[in-house]
């Protein structure tokens, strides 16, 4: 039995559990059945968030790293600890099988630790002086001032602790919305950052309407950086409105993840890694594997091997059943648009060799679907599907493969699977993405940058990047007293 919290708000050190603006309702994406109804912020209330995140920014500002870091990792341990229960209300909000819900909130906690750790060695640097009469010219990196933050729903606790612990490890307060389907996600790990000693201030939490909430904080002149993880559209709005008032903004937005497969790669490796990562989070992930360019010589080998995994994964409600492989979509809005898509299938759209529909009964499900020979500017091919489908097109040499997975806007993750080390070496330096991962999936880890380029956005969370993102550069240069 999963224990959901009640919902509340957290906004100046108080939690509160009545919206201003009424309430939404959050049901299990697998059955449909409602869960809770969720507190919606008024404008009121979002203003005496930002006026409690102006007034905690000098604080918590000026609070040493070392101790932002001892509190961060404090609330990295709290987050480990609770992780199972933690799961257990990730997979009845979005509907991922427990593992892989356990396994996000544990490296949440990694991230956030790693961030903690920036919070103490981010030192600066000293530059050599050029003229003698100069004592000494300090580079440092300061926070840039409260921070609005917006995530999605399909890592609900990894995206909102991403931007938290970068945020709060630079010394910026903030105020987090996530997504209207993950309240409890994001509650639960905010409680975390609370009892860990974040100040009354520094860390806001704020449920409601997203394109009211992110249009009045974005427009409040107190607010000095947005940091938004969601789609294409949205992210370009909300950068033109944040541009608007010259605040730093970083986006992580969609992607079409090419996999170029070539004939020297592990075949069978090969296979099991892409279906296991192509319809993990049924497929709602930013960096997923999506179009599959395979080598002629092993195509047809590969597409029947694949849609044989695709078709063996079990389907259904996680929040019941360990051994659920894959849950549901989101929500319905995200099976109306693998129908749709689906719609449109046959002749240069390809042929769907497995999938392709949803089955009876309750609950936002689709079947994990393999779709062969889509021509490279069919829809599935050009238009991020977000969801359990992949496209399988053959390449007749590496060149094409390389040509087709570089010809879209979108620039996030690309991957190769391949054993030939001159093609490894070609195709880590042509492909176009702000990550390419050779040989395996793992591109999100606490150490390195998680980001993309293009319509796939811009700046980097995780990493010494995720800590950076959250300050600004600033000189500070001392001449001897009277020269
Ligand atoms: P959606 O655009 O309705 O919602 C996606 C997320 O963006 C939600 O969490 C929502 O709260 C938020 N959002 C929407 N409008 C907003 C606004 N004006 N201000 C602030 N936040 C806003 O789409 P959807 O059908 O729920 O999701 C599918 C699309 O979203 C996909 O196309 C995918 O690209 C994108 N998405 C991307 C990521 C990612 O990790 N980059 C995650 C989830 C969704």
């Amino acid at each position: 039995m999963t224990n959901y919290p009640a919902l509340k708000m957290l906004i100046g050190g108080e939690w509160v559990a009545d919206g201003g603006d009424g309430t939404m309702t959050v049901s299990n994406p697998a059955t449909e059945a409602k869960i809770a109804e969720c507190p919606k912020v008024s404008s009121e209330q979002l203003d005496a968030a930002v006026a409690a995140a102006s007034e905690a920014f000098p604080v918590w500002a000026g609070t040493p790293g070392a101790s932002r870091h001892k509190i961060l990792r404090k609330a990295a341990d709290l987050l480990r600890e609770r992780a199972p229960e933690i799961a257990r209300v990730m997979t009845l909000e979005v509907g991922k099988p427990h593992a892989q819900a356990l396994g996000e909130t544990v490296g949440a906690a990694d991230l956030i630790d790693f961030l903690a750790e920036e919070a103490k060695r981010q030192g600066g640097r000293l530059v050599p002086v050029r003229g003698a009469h100069l004592l000494q010219q300090r580079v440092t990196q300061e926070p840039i001032g409260p921070a609005a933050l917006f995530t999605p729903w399909n890592f609900p606790i990894n995206l909102p602790a991403k931007k938290l612990a970068g945020a709060l490890a630079a010394g910026c307060s903030c105020i987090l919305k996530p997504a209207e389907t993950t309240p409890a996600c994001a509650q639960m790990l905010v409680e975390c950052f609370v009892e860990a000693g974040v100040p009354a201030g520094a860390i806001n939490l704020a449920y409601g309407d997203p394109a009211k909430i992110s249009e009045h904080l974005i427009t409040a002149p107190a607010m000095r950086k947005i940091s938004f993880t969601g789609s294409t559209a949205v992210g370009k709005q909300l950068g033109a409105m944040a541009a608007q008032g010259l605040k730093r903004f970083t986006a992580e937005l969609g992607g079409h993840a090419p996999v170029v497969i070539g004939e020297s790669a592990d075949f069978e490796r090969t296979v099991a890694a892409c279906a296991a990562t192509k319809f993990r989070n049924a497929g709602q992930v930013c960096v997923s594997p999506t179009r599959f360019l395979v080598a002629r010589g092993i195509y047809d080998k590969f597409v029947s091997e694949f849609a044989a995994c695709a078709s063996a994964l079990k389907i259904g409600d996680a929040s019941v059943d360990d051994s659920v492989d894959m849950g549901p979509l989101a929500h319905g809005g995200r099976v109306a648009a693998m129908q749709d898509l689906m719609g449109s299938m046959g002749g240069e759209q390809g042929e769907i060799v497995t999938g392709g529909s949803s089955p009876e009964g309750a609950g936002h499900f689709f079947q994990p679907t393999v779709i062969a020979g889509p021509s490279p500017t069919s829809r599935l091919m050009t238009e991020e599907p977000f969801g359990p489908v992949a496209g399988i097109v053959p390449y007749d040499d590496i060149e094409e493969a390389v040509r087709i997975a570089n010809s879209l806007q979108y620039g996030l993750a690309a991957y190769a699977f391949t054993a030939d080390l001159d093609e490894s070496h070609y195709l880590g330096s042509s492909l176009r993405a702000g990550m390419v991962a050779i040989n395996h999936f793992a591109v999100g880890s606490p150490e390195t940058p998680f980001g993309g380029i293009g319509d796939s956005g811009f700046g980097s969370e995780s990493g010494v990047e995720g800590y950076l993102g959250y300050t600004e550069t600033k000189l500070v240069t001392v001449a001897k007293s009277g020269t």
